[in-house]
């Protein structure tokens, strides 16, 4: 596959443009190209990609990943310092699940870049061929710190450029793809670029281009986790300090805006701190950010329903398998737990993926169509990085052929994603 290919005249869309500066980045691929030296003082920066994904989390580094190994020239946006998201910014390092009912049912780039982790690291990992008590068990410690160094590797060897510290400000139409133009501090970028991934945990992008989203009144709460007493041993089950952060429930917390998740880290470090004082315990540990477990999800070709889910129904443009129980929080308690019935395997259709009635943008993570309870299945770790992967592949396929994935043979994505180690759904 030629990356060079993807772009030839796509651009003429973005016709009209005003570029104050086109430069580029010293780094990945774009290195040698001529550069201006107002990069340096001005800070406008343009790219031109085939592909665009916006927040580098659980689902959207994996999305990149698998577009740049696929050949498309490939950006990433975080709003953050590092990869991994929740994985790693939110502490929620023990991802599941990648298997079910005796047998390994998601692989794929997540899988690999989970695996690495804990081998690296000197970690164990669990035996899928074994049916745990707990669905909880085989959730996969690892090290958050390795996770997102790895990340990065990956990201660099897959040749897909970085941007941290940076977010979309306004999203125009081309008539090949999108215009972004995005903010960090001392940036201002703009993107060319055919295919956009949302992959920023609450469809912000989606919002932003009025598309319809859904969202619950109530939300679940978010955490905040830390350590007291005993020093944190990332990436361990057992042994001296345990690899589990203690937890601060943080009610309403909301990953919608700077303002929500303002608030949401101030109450759960005051909570923290109130703790301290009352245990005279040592803070050992503590995450940056709080962690969000709902805020919007997208209205899809499709929404899943609990129904879906707990019945494993496979979709005919079914993408990856989801496992996990029905798992809905209120409070430090349950809306909803439902275990799966002996042998369901939910799937995740592409259709869940596409905002309904649009083109050249998908999503991938927790904000997957669905309504709320299936969405309390499908938003872990590993369904969030199955979906990422698919979404890199369809968007390549897209970018490459010149449309919109909904309109690739079904077949194409599998195949690519069958190439790149992902497990498809029969
Ligand atoms: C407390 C808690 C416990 C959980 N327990 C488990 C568990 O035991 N097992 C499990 O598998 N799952 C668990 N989950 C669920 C799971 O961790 C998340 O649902 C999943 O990680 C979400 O992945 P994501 O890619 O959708 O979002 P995230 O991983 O949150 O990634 C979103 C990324 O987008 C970035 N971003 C957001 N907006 C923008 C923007 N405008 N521009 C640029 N970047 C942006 C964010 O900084 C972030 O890096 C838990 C979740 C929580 C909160």
């Amino acid at each position: 596959m030629k990356r060079r290919n993807f772009l030839k005249g796509s651009m003429a869309g973005a016709a009209g443009l005003v570029v104050a500066s086109t430069t580029s980045i010293a780094l990945g691929r774009e290195s040698g190209k001529k550069q201006k030296s107002a990069l340096a003082t001005d800070g406008n920066v343009t790219n031109k990609v085939d592909v665009l994904v916006v927040g580098g989390g659980t689902a959207g580094t994996i999305a990149a990943i698998q577009a740049g190994r696929a050949g498309a020239k490939t950006l990433l946006l975080e709003r953050n310092s590092q990869l991994g998201g929740t994985t790693t910014t939110g502490g929620v390092s023990f991802p599941g699940l990648f298997d079910t009912w005796g047998k390994q049912i998601i692989a794929g780039i997540g899988w690999e870049l989970v695996r690495e982790s804990v081998e690296l690291d000197g970690g164990k990992l669990p035996d899928f061929s074994k049916v745990p008590q707990r669905h909880w068990m085989n959730q996969v410690r690892v090290n958050q710190f390795l996770y997102a160094i790895l990340a990065e590797e990956k990201c660099e060897q897959a040749g897909v450029q970085i941007a941290y510290y940076e977010f979309p400000q306004a999203i125009t139409k081309t008539s090949k793809g999108w215009q972004v133009d995005c903010a960090g501090f001392g940036t201002r970028r703009r993107v060319l670029c055919k295919q956009i991934i949302d992959c920023t945990g609450g469809a912000e992008v989606v919002g932003m281009l009025n598309l319809p989203r859904l969202r619950e009144e109530e939300i679940q709460p978010g955490s905040m986790l830390f350590k007291l007493g005993k020093a944190n041993n990332p990436g361990r089950p057992n042994g001296p300090g345990s690899g589990l952060l203690d937890c601060y429930y943080i009610d309403g917390a909301d990953s919608t805006n700077s303002r929500t998740v303002t608030a949401a880290n101030l109450k759960g470090r005051k909570a923290v701190l109130e703790k301290v004082r009352a245990t005279k315990k040592r803070l050992m540990h503590m995450q940056p950010e709080a962690s969000f477990r709902e805020s919007y999800r997208i209205e899809g070709e499709t929404v899943i329903t609990v129904d879906d889910y707990t019945s494993g129904r496979v979709f005919e443009d079914a993408i990856c398998y989801a496992f996990y129980p029905v798992d809905v929080h209120k409070g430090t308690g349950f809306d909803r737990l439902e275990h799966l019935k002996p042998g369901i395997v939910p799937t995740i259709p592409l259709r869940a993926l596409i905002p309904k009635d649009s083109r050249n943008i998908m999503v991938a993570g927790r904000c997957v169509s669905s309504d709320r309870y299936a969405n309390g299945g499908l938003r872990v770790q590993a369904s969030c990085m199955a979906m990422g992967q698919a979404t890199g592949a369809a968007a390549v396929l897209a970018a490459k052929n010149g449309t919109t994935p909904l309109k690739l043979p079904l077949s194409e994505i599998h195949n690519l994603l069958r190439e790149h180690g992902a497990i498809i759904p029969t």
